[in-house]
Formats: C-alpha cells, sequence, structure tokens
C-alpha cells in the first residue's frame, strides 16, 4: 500500500476495518507526515500525539466491533474551537490559551464514538473572526499549494492540514464561510450544513444564529462520511433539528446531473471576480451543463448588503458572546487595582486588534438610539435575502457560485479590514439564510495554478442534494492533482 497518507478517508477506513492496516500504523503514517509538513504549514495550535497513540493502542486492543465504527482507526483533526475534553482548546486566542475543556463537543463525541482519533486542533483566526488565518494569536497558516500565500479562513488550519496529508478529514466551522472559503483556496471539499443540522454544543461561540460545524476533506464521499457521523439532534442545543438525517454516502454515488435544475445568481457572477475565477467556475458550469442539468439565471437582488448586514448582525452577536471573558471565570486573567480595571486589562491584553474592532463594532451596533438604526435594520435585510434565496431554490434544485472572487492571497496584501470583510461577498449570504452550501474543488487557476472552488447552494435540510451534485460534477471535473510536496523531503 502506498503510504497510508495518501488514501483518501474511505478508502483507509475500509482498509482499516477489514484489518489490511492497523489504527496504530495509519496513525504512525500521519504524525509522520504531520512532523515533516508543519514546519512549513503550521496548521495546528496542538498535535495531540500522545493521547492519539493511546487512543489508536485501545482501539487496537479492542479490535473493530461487528459493524466497525464509521471512522474505527482514523486520523482526524478539529478546528480549535471546537472543545476538546482534557485537551486545551485555545479559539487561537491568548484569553483562552490554558483552557482545557473538561467535556467534549457534540461533534467531537460523535467522531469519538465512531471510532476516530483525534489527531491535533487546528489553527484559526482567532475566535474564528477571519478569512485568512492571519488573525491567530499563534502565527499564520500556510496554503500547501504555495507557502507564501495564506489558507483562506477561518478554518484555515483544518483545510491546510487536510491537504497536506496531515489527516483524513477535519471539522471546521462556519459563521459567514469559514469552512466553504478555505476549502475553496486550499483545494478540497468543505461542507457548511443547514443551520440546526450539527449540534453546535461544545463550539466556542462566534455569531450564534450563523454558526455552523461541518466537514474538511479531500473528496465529497469523504465529507460525506463525516457529515452523516457528526449531524443529528442534540437537546443541549436549543437550535438544533430533529430533522431526519440521511445517508450522505448514499448521496455521494450519483452519476450525471439529467433532470437537475441549476441556478447561477447573477449577483454571484458579477464584475470583481478575477478573470482566472470566473473561468475555471464558468468551466465547471459547462461541465455540470454536459452531464445533463440545466442551468438557468437566477436573481438575490439584496444580496449586495448582505456584507453589511452579516457584519452588524455577527458582531453584534460576537460582542454579547464574548463578555463571558472577563478573567474571573476562566481562560487569562491580568490582575488591575479593582474589578473593572481587571476586566480591562485581562480583555486588553487576552483579545487581539481583530477581536476587540468586532466588539466595538457589535457593542455600537446594538447600543440604545443606534439599535434600531443598525441591528434592527441588518436582520431585515437578512430576512429579505433569506426570501429570495428560499424563492431561487422553488425555481432550482440547486444554485452555483464562485467560493471566492480571488485565489489565495499573500499575507498582509490587504490594505484595511474593509477588504477583507468584502472578501467574503460570496460565501456569507447563505449564513445569513441559514441554507447548507458546499464547496468543490473546480480547477486550477490559468495564471496563478492556485486552486479555485465551485459552492452548491442548496435547499434547508437538503444537503444530500448538494452532496449528489458535487459528486457527480467531481468525477467530471478535472483533478487538481498534488500540490508540490511541502515535507521536508520534496524541501531538500
Ligand atoms: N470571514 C467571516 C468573518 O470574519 C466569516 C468567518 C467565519 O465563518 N467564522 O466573520
Amino acid at each position: 500500500m502506498a503510504s497510508a497518507y495518501m488514501h483518501t478517508l474511505a478508502e483507509i477506513r475500509d482498509n482499516l476495518a477489514k484489518g489490511a492496516i492497523r489504527p496504530s500504523e495509519v496513525l504512525d503514517s500521519c504524525l509522520t507526515r504531520l512532523a515533516q509538513t508543519e514546519p512549513r504549514i503550521h496548521a495546528c495550535i496542538t498535535v495531540c500525539a500522545e493521547e492519539a497513540r493511546k487512543r489508536a493502542a485501545v482501539l487496537e486492543a479492542e479490535g473493530p466491533s461487528d459493524p466497525p465504527g464509521a471512522l474505527w482507526g482514523v486520523p482526524l483533526a478539529v478546528k480549535d474551537v471546537l472543545c476538546t475534553r482534557g485537551i486545551r482548546t485555545t479559539a487561537a486566542s491568548r484569553i483562552l490559551e490554558n483552557f482545557v475543556p473538561p467535556y467534549d463537543a457534540f461533534a467531537v463525541e460523535r467522531l469519538k464514538v465512531a471510532g476516530a482519533v483525534i489527531i491535533a486542533k487546528t489553527n484559526l483566526d482567532e475566535f474564528a473572526m477571519g478569512s485568512s488565518t492571519e488573525f491567530s494569536a499563534f502565527g499564520n497558516t500556510a496554503n500547501p499549494w504555495d507557502i507564501s500565500r495564506v489558507p483562506g479562513g477561518s478554518s484555515g488550519g483544518s483545510a491546510a492540514s487536510v491537504v497536506a496529508g496531515q489527516c483524513f478529514g477535519a471539522l471546521g466551522t462556519d459563521t459567514g464561510g469559514s469552512i466553504r472559503q478555505p476549502a475553496g483556496l486550499c483545494g478540497c471539499v468543505g461542507i457548511k450544513p443547514t443551520y440546526g443540522r450539527v449540534s453546535r454544543y461544545g463550539a466556542i461561540a462566534y455569531g450564534s444564529s450563523f454558526d455552523q460545524i461541518g466537514p474538511l476533506a479531500r473528496t465529497v464521499r469523504d465529507c460525506a462520511l463525516l457529515l452523516s457521523v457528526i449531524a443529528g439532534h442534540d437537546p443541549r442545543d436549543a437550535t438544533s433539528r430533529d430533522a431526519p438525517v440521511e445517508d450522505y454516502t448514499a448521496a455521494a454515488g450519483r452519476v450525471g446531473l439529467r433532470g437537475v435544475t441549476l441556478g447561477l445568481p447573477v449577483e454571484y457572477w458579477a464584475e470583481g471576480l478575477s478573470a482566472e475565477t470566473e473561468k475555471v467556475c464558468r468551466a465547471a458550469v459547462e461541465t455540470a451543463a454536459g452531464l445533463g442539468a440545466e442551468i438557468r439565471e437566477v436573481s438575490l437582488p439584496a444580496l449586495p448588503y448582505g456584507i453589511a448586514a452579516y457584519y452588524i448582525l455577527a458582531t453584534a452577536e460576537a460582542s454579547t458572546n464574548l463578555a463571558r471573558y472577563d478573567g474571573m471565570r476562566f481562560g487569562l486573567r491580568v490582575p488591575g487595582g479593582d474589578l473593572t480595571e481587571t476586566y480591562a486589562a485581562s480583555r486588553a491584553k487576552g483579545f487581539g486588534e481583530e477581536v476587540q474592532r468586532r466588539i466595538l463594532l457589535g457593542t455600537y451596533a446594538l447600543s440604545s438610539g443606534y439599535y434600531d438604526a443598525y441591528y434592527t435594520k441588518a436582520a431585515k435585510v437578512r430576512r429579505i435575502i433569506a426570501g429570495e434565496f428560499a424563492k431561487a431554490l422553488e425555481r432550482c434544485d440547486a444554485l452555483l457560485a464562485p467560493v471566492s472572487p480571488v485565489v489565495a492571497w499573500k499575507p498582509g496584501s490587504l490594505p484595511d479590514p474593509l477588504s477583507l470583510y468584502k472578501m467574503d461577498i460570496l460565501t456569507i449570504g447563505l449564513n445569513l439564510a441559514g441554507l447548507p452550501g458546499l464547496s468543490l474543488p473546480a480547477g486550477l487557476g490559468g495564471e496563478s495554478g492556485m486552486p479555485v472552488g465551485l459552492q452548491i447552494f442548496g435547499r434547508a435540510f437538503d444537503e444530500a442534494g448538494i452532496i449528489g451534485i458535487a459528486s457527480a460534477l467531481e468525477a467530471a471535473l478535472p483533478a487538481l492533482g498534488e500540490p508540490e510536496d511541502v515535507s521536508d523531503a520534496g524541501f531538500n
């Protein structure tokens, strides 16, 4: 067998289940790869080598159950915003640098029950606020396709880890694009499930009415497998829905797109897309048409107001969610002369600049006198956008759009925070509407040679539908191939 880390999750899972390879062998392959690539990629905040080795040994001693757990022995990584019992969970913030949760997030619990081995906690923008993993208190992550570029964000560590071959899949969170955008910029698959599909229990909150947990992996089938494990109702999250969970791996077997209507929202295909991005994505639409899909133009006229609405609502929610970090109950404490000074000193030292900016923005939007002008208005815009999505999806089975207007950029190359916020124009609409979306590698940009992603948006709770469409397209699109080797071996 080729080095274990080179297999897809589905392949390695099957090999593990039939005893062709042992959990500790697979783990060793991933840990070796991790050690070789991490100096250049820096995808992880914490590597849980020891815990993972113990876990693999226990699994091996027990042997697989009958039938084997869906992820028995498979090494996976988890964004460091999801709580892991006994393993520190930082949200990439100084304020939680030494926080060791006493419990697992629901999604992590599900992975463990299915037999997975957690090998690392991945890097992100602090509290998932960002689009490039440049706002981590633990340093930047690099894009495995070109280490001088960002991996996207905020789940940049998860995407980079998957693409660099450190693990077979990872969990991320998507508040305004943080699964789909790094998947797109790094060249892997990512799914943002419908709001309510996966319990947010144990996810460190950013914007609670937007946050969703979802998988990143190298193939559509691998993502489907992970989603099948983490989807489902959980009474500990009041917004988790008791909707039936389908077998997403069955959906991943779809061939052809006959009878499928795909909408192209004109606002997503407008000016602002780089020429190479537009070219690759248009070619993918042609491929879909070649597979039998009917393509039609649709319009979401309020979408251009999405960025403004999102950055008001998400920062408003963030400002209240982050109020709990006050130096008193947990996290960093910087003692001051009195209580108020201690709050201020702890928060000033513990939060990075971008997080502080967002707390200020959100507090302002919620302050009396401005609440109606900003928050209420943004909430209305959100309703309108959600309505437009629903209408477009009455006429179409799914919608197609590029993931990002440009390919991965160089760290520090955007002039100001607003330019960075504007990069989210193609992802945030879906979060405002609460719908599911998948990001699929569509090809490499002709100019940059960097991955370009295509999004597939679906109806509420129709993850199976978008997985089917993605998998038919995946089989027909040109494979991206492998990035140049970023391991020590490739760098001598
Ligand atoms: N880039 C967006 C933001 O900074 C989305 C982040 C996310 O989805 N967590 O808010």
